[in-house]
């Protein structure tokens, strides 16, 4: 809870992080090692440690378990996970997701998890062309992922979200639009569209370096902009840059961390923001592991920040704008109690924007128009600063 402010109950999520791949993709920049039974075995200790000794102090609201790849566990595994994240003291209704790949979707696992509490299942498709596929590095066809969809579906879980992945190397609008088509027709309940990104130390940034891949910005916005026009056509209704739900289905544990709330992270390389604190495990098994028993101090974090309400509103300003519904700056202002200049400044920087038409205004409710979001990352950089002032 935000000291200072009572008025604001925050929701609290909960994301494990399982850090096991059986290979490496080549776009992929997350903490992820090769599994074997003696690493999983600690892993399971560790995790066991961290939730008893996490001493959360309010219910959960969500919980996500993503990696790496969750679904490389076998089913007795994940239900002794369900089991420690149970712990945890979850609401009753507590929305929990699982991100699966669909090549190591199950009937055993699935049910393993509907059994331990898990509603929500996001299964990461990227796309359904096998020659797209390849230019990821990813090792499943477009048969396994209809196998793996039918699957979730028998087990008559809550929700199903599908991944795709777009502005893939030599990807056309076309291939595009023909994804976007092969996923509604499926009639999943949310729809997560995400551009490629060449993350550093990554097999895709290293084809860039050397010059046989290249960025091009105007392609990718085509891409978003394709994508903003089809779906909500389709009965998806985008409620962020790039997610897509059918009506009361949006990631409730996705909204929670764009509007500033909290979260605490398990396992290697996994974030937080409790209790005015910020800090990201180490991303290394071992290191992680020998932190959960001697006790982390702030130094052993990969990072760590002391939070104050200033360093969060601007946050809560910058990820707000990526909801369709965007912020209601006085709720913000009175919610971390910003100065009354510093709202003004606020107000008169989206009025030029408005006068841009980047933003539109309704009353005290600012959003981005569709060219705004094309350009999202570079209005974020000039949104005035408030951590450095003193009023
Ligand atoms: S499955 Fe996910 S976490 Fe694992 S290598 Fe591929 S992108 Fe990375």
């Amino acid at each position: 809870m935000q000291e200072g402010n009572q008025k604001y109950k925050h929701a609290l999520g909960i994301y494990i992080h399982v850090p096991f791949c059986s290979s490496t993709c080549d776009f992929c920049a997350f903490y992820q090692e090769r599994p074997s039974k003696k690493k999983i075995d600690s892993y399971f200790l560790a995790l066991g440690e961290e939730i008893l000794k996490s001493g959360l102090v309010h219910a959960v609201d969500t919980v996500f378990i993503g990696g790496g790849t969750p679904g490389i566990l076998k089913s007795e595994e994940l239900e002794q996970m369900c089991e420690l994240i149970s712990r945890l003291g979850l609401k009753d209704k507590a929305e929990w997701t699982i991100e699966l790949a669909p090549n190591e979707v199950t009937s055993e696992k699935l049910s393993a998890l509907k059994k331990g509490g898990v509603n929500r299942i996001s299964l990461g498709v990227q796309t359904f062309d096998s020659k797209l596929m390849d230019a990821l590095g990813r090792k499943h066809g477009p048969e396994k992922v209809f196998r793996a969809y039918e699957l979730i579906r028998e087990m008559d879980f809550e929700a199903v979200n599908l991944d795709l992945i777009f502005g893939i190397p030599n990807q056309k609008l076309e291939d595009w639009e023909s994804d976007m088509g092969k996923a509604v027709e499926l009639q999943p309940d949310h729809l997560s569209t995400y551009c490629l990104t060449f993350e550093e130390d990554t097999a895709l940034y290293h084809r860039l370096a050397k010059g046989e891949l290249s960025i091009d910005h105007e392609r990718e916005a085509l891409f978003y902009e394709h994508a903003w026009e089809y779906l909500p056509k389709r009965g998806y209704q985008q409620y962020e840059i790039s997610n897509y739900a059918k009506d009361g289905f949006a990631s409730i544990h996705n909204l929670n961390t764009w509007k500033m709330n909290e979260w605490v992270g398990f396992g290697p390389s996994a974030c937080s923001q409790y209790q005015l604190k910020r800090w990201k495990n180490p991303s290394n098994l071992e290191k992680w592991e020998y932190g959960v028993k001697e006790g982390f101090s702030t130094s052993d974090y990969e990072e760590f920040t002391e939070l104050t309400n200033e360093i969060i509103a601007e946050d809560a300003i910058l990820f707000g704008l990526r909801m369709n519904q965007g912020i209601n700056v006085l709720e913000i202002a009175d919610r971390f109690q910003l100065a009354d200049e510093y709202t003004e400044e606020l107000f008169d920087f989206f009025e030029n924007l408005k006068n841009e038409g980047f933003v539109e205004r309704n009353q005290e409710w600012i959003s981005l128009t569709k060219e705004g979001r094309i350009r999202a990352d570079s209005i974020a950089v000039e949104i005035p600063a408030l951590s450095e002032r003193e009023y």
